[in-house]
């Protein structure tokens, strides 16, 4: 008989070799899709709290794999860094932004679309000279698009300035990402150069409860509003929590209380909607 320690060490070592097999394909995965073109993106509106009008939206990759499976982008996102293709992933974001941004800007000049950038991206000037390229091939400008970054993204305040600098110099607004998800540092928040500050759902999700997390969404509010920063708040699910946000000065919100990632048909088609209103 085998003794059982030995067959445990059996049984982890091909858990082990299984997880590794998975994400071997997985990079081949990525690479299929990226040349099947197997991604493709959805809008999640972006809304002006005040008047209740949207006013541009986030753009959200999605991979429907050819057995019609979904993978999570918190899950691929990760994987396409860590096997160092996320730029290509990024530009085909970027292509497929530039060809639905031309639809929207068509009929709303004024909307914005908002682009996550990993840290790579950020970093990369061909990626900044690709992303004008393409808008002005679609007839879009740098203004209505809105890269958002991570904390990670900027790393070291000395690498973030000089991002920052040249990417609002070409015209594109930044937000700062999931702010203080991460391992944050609030004193670089200060020497940052942006325009926007996303509140992270998890914060959202704090709201009107007594845990800490709530008090500290209020005090990123806070900090927000000495800097200069407009807020986005994301993940707004309930009418109490965009209240409370309504009520703590935050200006924009997205949620699906307003409305869930969507195809750009139906995105226009509900700017139109919110117009009228
Ligand atoms: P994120 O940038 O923080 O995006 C917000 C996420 O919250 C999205 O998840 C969105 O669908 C989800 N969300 C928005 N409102 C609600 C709500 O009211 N309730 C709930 N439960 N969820 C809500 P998604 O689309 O799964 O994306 C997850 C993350 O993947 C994003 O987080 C972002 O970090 C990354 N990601 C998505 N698309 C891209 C992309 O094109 N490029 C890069 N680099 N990263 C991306
Ligand atoms: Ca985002
Ligand atoms: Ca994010
Ligand atoms: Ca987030």
């Amino acid at each position: 008989l085998v003794p059982l320690y030995l067959l445990g060490g059996l049984l982890l070592a091909g858990a082990i070799y299984a997880l590794a097999r998975q994400r071997l394909s997985f990079k081949a995965d990525l690479r299929y899709a990226l040349e099947h073109k197997q991604f493709y993106m959805v809008y999640q509106p972006v809304m002006e709290l005040a008047t209740g009008r949207c006013v541009g939206a986030e753009a959200l990759i999605r991979w429907n794999q050819s057995d019609g499976q979904m993978v999570s982008p918190l899950v691929f996102i990760p994987a396409a860094e860590e096997h160092g293709l996320i730029q290509q992933v990024t530009l085909q974001v970027m292509e497929m932004v530039a060809r639905d941004a031309a639809d929207l800007i068509r009929d709303y000049p004024e909307t914005h679309i908002a682009i996550n950038f990993s840290a790579e991206d950020l970093h990369s000037p061909e990626t900044e000279a690709r992303l004008q390229t393409l808008l002005k091939d679609a007839g879009a400008a740098s203004s209505n698009i809105l890269i958002e970054a991570t904390e990670r993204g900027l790393m070291t305040p000395e690498k973030a300035k000089a991002v920052l600098i040249s990417v609002r110099s070409s015209g594109f607004k930044v937000a700062i990402d999931d702010f203080g998800t991460g391992n944050s540092s609030l004193s670089y928040l200060a020497t940052y150069d942006l325009d926007f500050l996303k509140i992270d759902k998890m914060f959202v999700d704090a709201l009107g409860s007594d845990a800490p997390t709530a008090r500290v969404a209020f005090h990123i509010i806070e900090i927000a509003r000495s800097l200069g920063l407009q807020m986005i708040a994301e993940g707004v699910e309930t009418q109490a929590q965009c209240d409370i946000l309504t009520g703590a000065g935050v200006q924009y919100a997205q949620g699906w209380l307003f409305g869930k990632p969507m195809p750009m048909r139906s995105l226009v088609e509900f700017i139109g909607q919110r117009h009228r209103l």
